[in-house]
């Protein structure tokens, strides 16, 4: 599924393989989660930070499948193997990489959106896939599962005595959602659809907000009794990261995981003298490292972590457009997975 213009819909075609560096390897793609990533890069958002995305092109970074091919230098990959591909597919000598903070260096992996797809770096990237977990519930732990999960454990520092409010339920929303309620959490949904506020509900949220009836932020204030411990915007709209950054009690910690649209470019207007008086955090969190990702899928395997009840569809690559259109009303609830190419 081919992008060619920014903003014009995309269309299946032909397309030629990649090709196989000789580091890293060619995976058959075997299920693609579909990621509001996608669409930003679709609407030609973030080029207030510099990013420019080479066209034509075939997007989608959030595949498993088996391997291919491999090239010639890798040591750790064989063909047949089963594998996770990872957002962020650091190149392992970077001082980032070299300092375990490879989700920085932003090599992002790309091309699940067609039968083969590409591992950069293949041997510091590769996430093998356990047995147990099959390609459907793995694609949908490439970006936004995992990306939850870096917010909410390593950033964010969540525990198990604490409440975390979560603005936004899209992917990421209700990851985050499922991962600070297994942790033990307790956890505030807010969203506007009544729909993701019964699939929060589903993953674990003990309490769901809808912003379009209630005053969110003073809803919050009241279920914790002075504001949250932590709170995640998992949007990235203007009104979602101010009412999560209001939402917070003295000492809270905000998680931004979300990025900006159009209507921001970036920038967002927040109550700073609020945030020094009450020693607010404010904290960034981007994707996650490759090597993390053995972790993540053990917790899976032992039923800690189910990112499967986070799926509302799989769909064949030609419908995959279609999903990525209904994204600019907001309109998807759950997660999509392509399986068919
Ligand atoms: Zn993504
Ligand atoms: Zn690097």
């Amino acid at each position: 599924m081919v992008l060619e213009e920014v903003g014009k819909p995309m269309m299946v075609k032909e397309w030629p393989e990649p090709e196989c560096p000789p580091d890293g390897a060619v995976i058959r793609v075997e299920a693609s989660g579909i990621c509001r990533s996608d669409w930003h890069l679709w609407q030609g958002d973030w080029g207030w930070i510099g990013f420019k995305m080479r066209m034509p092109t075939v997007l989608g970074h959030e595949f498993a499948g088996v391997v291919e091919e491999v090239g010639k230098e890798v040591k750790t990959l064989k063909t047949g193997m089963r594998v996770v591909v990872p957002l962020a597919q650091g190149c392992g000598v970077c001082g980032d990489c070299r300092t375990g903070h490879s989700n920085l260096c932003m090599g992002a992996g790309m091309g699940g959106y067609a039968r083969y797809g590409l591992l950069n770096h293949a041997d510091f990237n590769f996430a093998p896939l356990p047995d147990k977990i099959d390609f459907v519930e793995a694609s949908s732990m490439g970006c936004r599962y995992v990306t939850a999960y870096h917010g909410i454990l390593d950033q964010g520092q969540v525990r198990a005595d604490e409440s975390v409010v979560v603005y936004g339920c899209g992917g990421v929303g209700l990851s985050a959602v499922q991962i600070a309620t297994a942790l033990g959490a307790r956890v505030i949904a807010v969203d506007l659809d009544d729909r993701k506020l019964e699939l929060a509900k589903k993953v674990g949220a003990a309490d769901v907000i809808n912003g379009r009836n209630n005053d969110p932020v003073k809803a919050v204030m009241d279920l914790t009794r002075g504001g949250a411990d932590v709170s995640v915007d998992a949007l990235g709209i203007a009104a979602t990261c101010r009412n999560a950054v209001a939402s917070l009690r003295k000492r809270g910690r905000h998680i931004q995981i979300g990025l900006t649209t159009q209507g921001e470019k970036g920038e967002v207007a927040l109550p700073v003298d609020q945030i020094v008086f009450k020693e607010i955090q404010f904290i960034g969190s981007l994707a996650i490292q490759s090597f993390r990702y053995p972790a993540i899928l053990s917790m899976v395997e032992r039923g800690r972590l189910e990112p499967r009840k986070l799926i509302s569809e799989t769909i064949p690559l030609e419908k995959a457009f279609g999903v990525l259109d209904q994204m600019s009303k907001f309109e998807n609830a759950g997660i999509s997975v392509i399986n068919q190419f």
